[in-house]
């Protein structure tokens, strides 16, 4: 029996454009769901879009359409990108839908029977884009801190949610379960936040239609949180299929940016327990892509997008890099010029060269055939050495890091062909010898298409196909695909064009 292993995406607001700061996200999101998939587990890897709420109501209003038209025609976009960045996603949510409607009414009924939500007045101020209040002290100079802008000051009847009734619950929680919040400066931070004394919250609007109306006060709708963040829930089967909801809550994973860690680490958990469900195994925030050292943002103009991306590196220099590049946590710069080097250093010379030289001498001086001799020498214990150090990696969701186990292994590859020489071996009418040698390197080449799979899908089947195997990596079952002597003797090879080219800067 597989296990159960879930892993959301952020939904993305659907007035958005899909930049590179979403595909950062989903791309991440993508390499655990297909890591954990080749290792035999039951995923469902969810991402979608948040569709709802005053901006989009303001959007369509904007071009003469219904917000439900507006949705649809801009939820394609996500749909799209991610698409074109051969995103595994097994469902894609829309906040829209009928069975989102029904599970959110279903869950704000049973925090509302259990007394965690009740009518009050607010006064506040709000920030449009962010579709948050701040208090003074969380504003720069009267702005908003995420969006830099001028914020409005708002007085309504809403419904509250009594986020203060679970400061010791949270904190028990995260107490009990150090590992809740990834990475750790991002707990502190969370904890910092909790123990500051918590505020409740504003979850309706009677100003707004556009959203789901209360069950119990059809004058309001749900505002944001119980919308947004319920959508984890409405996608395995919250109200619909209990059997289904029970194998795969809790959640294993949230992938999220730091601006909304304390809406994933603070609010949601707490209006799970307030509904009677368990709070997320992880929230993990990563840091924001920066470019040029700024946020991302329309006003900015410094949104980069994928297909742009795509077009000059390939799905696979594109996926390759945001996972490389930088480790999953922190923020990081992006760069055009280092993208370049990266994809020229990484996939061009050592990935794609590895397996052009080892497919060219094999044929040259093999036939083209997979040999049966292996010499057994230093890459039998290099490739379940990556192997291990990647299975570390991902277990603490260090991406970067469980790449460069499996490129240490491309360079021991490319250094082994270095030291034993073949050519000189094939001079020398040595050929069991050369055949021993370059079955350890099929071998190998076999191990790093099977282990880079998750990130690089494209390249890596290609690889696969070269080495004459049947099916795809994906069609593998790790960790017994790891082991040496996995590839067939006699299997025609080919050598095939470059996997990836080098670029001019
Ligand atoms: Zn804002």
């Amino acid at each position: 029996m597989s296990a159960p292993f879930y892993i959301t995406t952020p939904i993305y607001y659907v007035n958005d454009v899909p930049h590179i700061g979403h595909a950062y996200t989903t791309v991440a999101a993508d390499f655990v769901a297909r890591w954990r998939r080749l290792h035999g587990d039951d995923v469902v890897f969810l991402t979608g879009t948040d569709e709802h709420g005053l901006k989009v109501q303001r959007s369509a209003e904007a071009q003469g359409v219904t917000p439900r038209e507006w949705a649809d025609r801009t939820a394609q976009r996500f749909v799209e990108a991610w698409r074109g960045l051969d995103i595994s996603n097994d469902d894609f949510i829309r906040t829209t839908e009928p069975r989102h409607y029904h599970a959110v009414q279903q869950f704000l009924q049973t925090v509302y029977d259990n007394g965690f939500i009740e009518l009050g007045t607010y006064e506040g101020l709000y920030c449009v884009p962010c579709e948050a209040y701040y208090t003074e002290e969380e504003l720069n100079d009267g702005r908003c801190p995420i969006h830099d802008r001028p914020v409005d000051h708002v007085t309504e009847e809403n419904y509250f949610f009594r986020l203060s009734a679970f400061e010791d619950r949270l904190l028990e929680h995260y107490t009990k379960h150090p590992d809740a919040v990834q990475p750790e400066s991002r707990r502190n931070e969370v904890l910092g936040f909790i123990r500051q004394g918590l505020r409740d919250f504003s979850m309706s609007r009677t100003s707004i239609d556009w959203g789901i109306p209360l069950p119990w006060d059809s004058s309001h709708v749900t505002y944001v949180w119980f919308d947004a963040l319920f959508n984890y829930c409405t996608a395995v089967g919250y109200g619909a299929d209990p059997a289904r909801f029970e194998r795969y809550w809790p959640v294993n994973y949230h992938l999220v940016g730091k601006d909304i860690l304390r809406f994933h680490a603070v609010y949601w958990p707490a209006m799970l327990m307030a509904g009677g469900l368990e709070p997320p195994q992880c929230v993990f925030a990563h840091g924001w892509l920066l470019v040029g050292g700024e946020k991302m943002s329309k006003t900015r103009l410094n949104q980069i997008f994928p297909a742009d991306l795509v077009a000059d590196f390939g799905v696979d220099g594109v996926r390759y890099h945001f996972l490389a590049d930088q480790r999953f946590g922190p923020d990081g710069d992006f760069s055009y010029e280092s993208m370049v080097a990266r994809y020229n250093a990484d996939l061009a010379n050592n990935f794609g060269n590895l397996a052009s030289r080892v497919l060219n001498m094999a044929v040259s001086y093999l036939g083209g055939t997979v040999p049966e001799e292996r010499a057994n020498g230093p890459l039998a214990a290099a490739v379940p050495r990556a192997y291990e150090a990647m299975v570390g990696a991902m277990a603490d969701l260090d991406l970067a890091g469980a790449l460069a186990a499996l490129w240490e292994l491309i360079r021991n590859a490319n250094a082994y062909i270095e030291a034993s020489e073949p050519w000189k071996l094939y001079k020398a009418g040595e050929t069991e010898a050369v055949a021993g040698v370059l079955g350890d390197c099929l071998e190998t080449l076999r191990a790093v298409a099977l282990l880079a799979s998750p990130a690089i899908p494209r390249a890596s089947a290609d690889l696969w196909r070269r080495l004459g195997l049947d099916g795809s990596p994906e069609s593998e079952r790790l960790p017994d695909a790891i082991n040496i002597g996995r590839l067939p003797a006699g299997r025609s090879l080919v050598k095939g064009d470059s996997l990836f080219p080098r670029k001019d800067a």
